[in-house]
């Protein structure tokens, strides 16, 4: 019988699961993760897991596959709605879990819990719907047909901002599809992975099916990129280790998916309306810590209204809470981990030295009940140009930069001189403005009087230049990277 990773909990110790066992690292190590808003509070320990772990989740994955394949997609997505229930019945637990685990606010831990139940049924659904096409051939008497066929076995590499939401957009698809997984989460989150991963267990998984190792994104990660029998690897994180997880998959001809970092932009014409624009911007760039890859981080504002804006943004942000995510009434938690905090400092130093005027914020709190957590005022640079490293380089923190522009035409074209390309955001009524931002803005998610960051669960999500491996994740989209087409010509 497998022991529930939680049934640890006394001793706040989680473990891997590999071949349907809940099991300690060959190692004998744990590392603790701890509470970003507490630096003294381990949330639990979680196992530093070694290559031989990784080999042993990796042949469990590798042998499992060969049955789950040959399983109905409407069978598979039983398991899925299972899991989905499972899931909802902890929502809570999930959710608070998360906040402790890496800082965002309950409120939002339980908005992308719930996402994660509603991902899980969707894919579940997908499991009954269309994987080919018929096509005619050139020659009467034959029938030529697509199918989709799984890839084998699923590395999923994960980063800690959305601990529930990422992992499960990655695994649900390639579950649906015949695929066997391998998650290795953010170290600094698999606490919550862990209770994700017994979620599935509980719904009665084949063992092997998914597997779950925790360790450091260089044994682990970079071994699952490595690993001869991991078939396809999809990787959320930083550009600088998806490109080498990218590498390294392409050097053994393996399938790879890459989501990674962006520099997004709002842009507000003299026309918008400017509370609903103040409204956005906040929320897109300062929400989560400014940790999501679809955070708001450039804002571009029509000269005209341009000093408008800066009052009506500065009077919104006094309003805004820094505090701890499971109290009532924080607006913006701590940033996920102490490095995250230095790098944000960093760059506000930065953007200081680079001339740029600090408008707002700038420092750590002055709050004393703050002072053991990783926290950050929501800062605002004000005169920021395009060339300065706060307008470029993604921060990862609530960090807004203003922009003058002349015109929405100098906007889109300032908006577009970015390495990134993930979300964009546009704030007029006037029609022209619209269809320019919409043809010529280079990002794969761009929204019109909406802030940048918000996704769909059912609808495609990824970036264009270096935002991604050009692949796009979640909706009907996930067929194509978690399958490979077989095209079948057939005749009597
Ligand atoms: P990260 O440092 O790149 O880590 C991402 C994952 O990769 C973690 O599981 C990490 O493990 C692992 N890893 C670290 N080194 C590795 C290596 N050498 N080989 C293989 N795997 C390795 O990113 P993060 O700091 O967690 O997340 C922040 C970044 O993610 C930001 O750049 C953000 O823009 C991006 N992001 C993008 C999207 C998107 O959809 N485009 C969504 C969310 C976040 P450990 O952490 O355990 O070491
Ligand atoms: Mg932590």
């Amino acid at each position: 019988m497998t022991t529930p990773a939680s049934a640890f909990i006394g001793g706040q110790t989680y473990l891997n699961y590999i071949n349907g066992e809940w099991s300690a690292s060959v190692t004998g190590n744990t590392a603790a993760s701890i509470n970003p808003a507490q630096r003294s509070e381990v949330v639990g320990y979680v196992q530093s897991s070694s290559q031989e772990d990784l080999n042993n989740a990796v042949a469990a994955a590798k042998a499992a596959q060969k049955g789950w394949r040959k399983l109905s997609g409407a069978a598979r997505g039983d398991f899925l709605y299972k899991a989905a229930n499972a899931l909802e019945r902890r929502l809570d637990e999930v959710a608070e879990t998360m906040t402790r685990e890496m800082g965002k606010t309950l409120p939002e831990a339980k908005g992308e819990t719930a996402r994660g139940i509603a991902i899980l049924r969707y894919y579940a659904g997908e499991g009954m719907r269309k994987i080919g096409d018929v096509i005619p051939s050139s020659d009467a008497e034959a029938l030529m047909f697509t199918t989709r066929v799984p890839l084998g076995v699923v590395g999923v590499i994960a980063p800690w901002n959305f601990p529930v939401a990422i992992p499960i957009w990655k695994m649900a698809p390639a579950l649906i599809y015949g695929n066997a997984v391998v998650l290795k989460p953010a170290q600094e989150t698999a606490v919550t992975a862990a209770k994700i991963v017994e979620c599935f267990a509980e719904a009665g998984l084949p063992a092997g099916v998914l597997n779950f190792v925790t360790g450091s994104g260089s044994v682990i990660g970079q071994g699952l990129a490595e690993h001869p029998d991991v078939n396809g690897i999809t990787f959320t994180g930083s550009n600088a280790v998806g490109k080498r997880v990218g590498q390294a998959a392409l050097a053994r001809g393996a399938k790879y998916q890459l989501e990674m970092g962006g520099k997004n932009p709002i842009l507000i014409a003299a026309d918008a309306d400017l509370d609903l624009a103040v409204e956005a911007t906040i929320s897109g760039g300062i929400r989560s810590t400014g940790q999501k890859c679809t955070a708001t981080s450039r804002v571009l504002v029509e000269s005209s209204v341009y000093e408008a804006f800066r009052e009506k943004l500065v009077a919104k942000m006094q309003g805004l809470k820094v505090g701890h995510g499971l109290e009532a009434g924080t607006w913006l938690g701590p940033c996920a981990n102490e490095n995250q905090l230095e790098t944000v400092l960093s760059y506000i130093q930065k953007g200081k030295e680079e001339g740029a005027e600090l408008l707002f914020g700038g420092s750590r709190p002055e709050d004393p009940a703050l002072a053991e957590g990783f926290y950050v005022q929501p800062t605002v640079f004000d005169k920021v140009t395009p060339q300065m490293a706060i307008a470029r380089e993604e921060i990862f923190g609530p960090v807004l930069a203003l922009i003058p522009v002349d015109s929405m035409e100098q906007a889109i074209e300032l908006a577009n001189d970015s390495e990134y390309g993930l979300s964009a955001s546009i704030f007029t009524q006037n029609i022209g403005n619209i269809l320019s931002f919409i043809q010529d803005m280079d990002a794969g998610l761009v929204r019109i009087n909406s802030e940048t960051a918000g996704v769909e669960l059912q609808a495609p999500f990824g970036g264009m230049k270096q935002s991604s491996s050009h692949s796009r994740e979640q909706g009907q989209a996930a067929i194509e990277f978690f399958t490979s087409i077989k095209t079948v010509f057939l005749k009597a």
